[in-house]
């Protein structure tokens, strides 16, 4: 799959030729190297990093620890706290005459625990989570609740938003209808016998039920018993705990502006990562690609005009929490930033740049567009919500750049036991760098 994603991005877009005439990296710590060796370093020597725990506390370590030794001028952690969750073991079989078989299962993030002996009832086949939601009160009693809503594969992972919300939602919804449990296809647009984790929430004075996501595979098998018509019995066990009070922190290092240091242009990307794999495509490799743009923005002598701030939000998986409170503490100063940036999207090349800034500071923005276009991106429109960390800031009326990277297999691997580093294509993240480079150097030097 590796091999085939790099052909595509160099046959599909100019971004391979643009590479290649980019200006080279000077030496072989330069900042194209620099990325990749960072995602190397933060996925092995940390590895997985759930939020809350003592993972992600050495991924802060690490973040100070690096961030220094690259000569970022302040490095400092701003720690907060919240609710966290750690998973347990979680299983997962049909049972029955001729049907029995394992499952390939995980909990969502936060889900609470089954009974010690698990939860045997029949499953209720739920189509899609908008059937779901019309169905009556009551209509699944006693039963384990199947979603299997499919999520469509897109290049800027559109068909993310629709199939998530069976993930977010789903629990509470069959609550309401007074299902036992929650069981859902994963949500990715893989096959491989790996299910996909994510968070969900619960709801105030619903009851508060399992929730576990199948493999595409093992959702495929639910199905066929389905469509034959036969009634179809699982015994689910999860076992997680709450963890209250849990420490987390946001990371934060500048390179100081020569001129403006009082004018930030933020770059951001998260440190946590679910605990299945090692979190290299999400999000490894997005504090690889700013913290390696950064510095290339900056130039040799590490002195741009305005400061350039690096952000490494905490606890982004579990809720936005790290983005939350950074807006919060930084609510202050969010006229003195001159835009906002993140990267959360793995490794897939850079094809559309989109911005929400003041309509007469377009023009600007449109130059930093046709810089772009040589690595084979399009200008998009200047509708941007900014990504899930810098959207609090977006709110709070701080301008957003938004890079949009090549999504088209971001979802197969995304959540999974298979997040690992062997996925990270070196070709497209330099290209990566490149673009935020750019971007960064030009608002910074305005
Ligand atoms: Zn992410």
């Amino acid at each position: 799959m590796r091999a085939a994603f790099g052909a595509v991005v160099c046959l599909g877009l100019a971004a391979c030729a643009s590479v290649e005439v980019a200006p080279a990296p000077a030496s072989k710590d330069a900042a194209g190297s620099v990325a990749y060796g960072l995602v190397k370093s933060l996925t092995t020597e940390v590895g997985p990093r759930l939020a809350g725990t003592k993972a992600e506390a050495a991924a802060r370590d690490w973040a100070v620890r690096t961030l220094k030794g690259l000569k970022f001028s302040r490095v400092t952690v701003e720690p907060f706290a919240f609710d966290a969750w750690e998973r347990g073991a979680a299983s997962a079989r049909i049972v029955g005459p001729g049907q029995a078989q394992e499952l390939a299962v995980v909990a969502l993030g936060r889900s609470v625990s089954t009974p010690a002996r698990g939860i045997t009832a029949p499953v209720a086949f739920v189509a899609s989570f908008d059937d779901l939601l019309a169905a009556p009160p009551n209509a699944y009693a006693g039963k384990i609740v199947f979603i299997n809503d499919r999520m469509v594969r897109a290049k800027d992972g559109a068909g993310y938003g629709p199939a998530v919300r069976k993930r977010g939602k789903g629990a509470v919804e069959a609550a309401k209808r007074g299902a036992l449990a929650v069981v859902i296809r994963s949500v990715g647009t893989d096959h491989d016998r790996l299910p996909h984790t994510g968070q969900m929430r619960y709801e105030k004075g619903v009851r508060k039920i399992p929730a576990a996501a199948v493999s595409a595979p093992d959702a495929d098998q639910i199905e066929r018993l389905h469509d034959m018509g036969l009634t179809v019995r699982l015994h689910l066990t999860l076992r997680a705990r709450d963890v209250p009070k849990a420490p987390s922190g946001n990371v934060v290092a500048d390179i100081v502006g020569r001129e403006k240091p009082e004018e930030i242009v933020l770059l951001g990307a998260h440190l946590d990562s679910w605990d299945l794999g090692t979190g290299a495509i999400d999000d490894a490799a997005g504090v690889g690609i700013v913290v390696a743009a950064a510095l290339r923005a900056a130039g040799s002598d590490l002195a741009p005009k305005r400061t350039i701030r690096v952000v490494l939000f905490g606890a982004e998986e579990v809720g936005v929490v790290g983005g939350e409170a950074f807006a919060k503490a930084h609510a202050g100063e969010a006229k003195s930033y001159a835009a906002a940036m993140e990267a959360d999207f793995g490794t897939g090349a850079v094809w559309h740049f989109r911005t929400k800034v003041a309509e007469n500071d377009l023009a600007f923005f449109d130059a930093i567009g046709r810089a772009l276009a040589p690595l084979g991106i399009e200008r998009g429109a200047n509708d941007s919500t900014g990504g899930a960390d810098v959207e609090p800031l977006a709110k709070l009326g701080v301008p957003i750049v938004s890079l949009g990277q090549d999504g088209t297999h971001y979802f197969d691997l995304h959540h999974t036991a298979n997040d690992t580093f062997d996925k990270i294509d070196p070709v497209a993240l330099e290209q990566c760098v490149e673009a935020y480079a750019r971007a960064v150097r030009m608002i910074a030097n305005r």
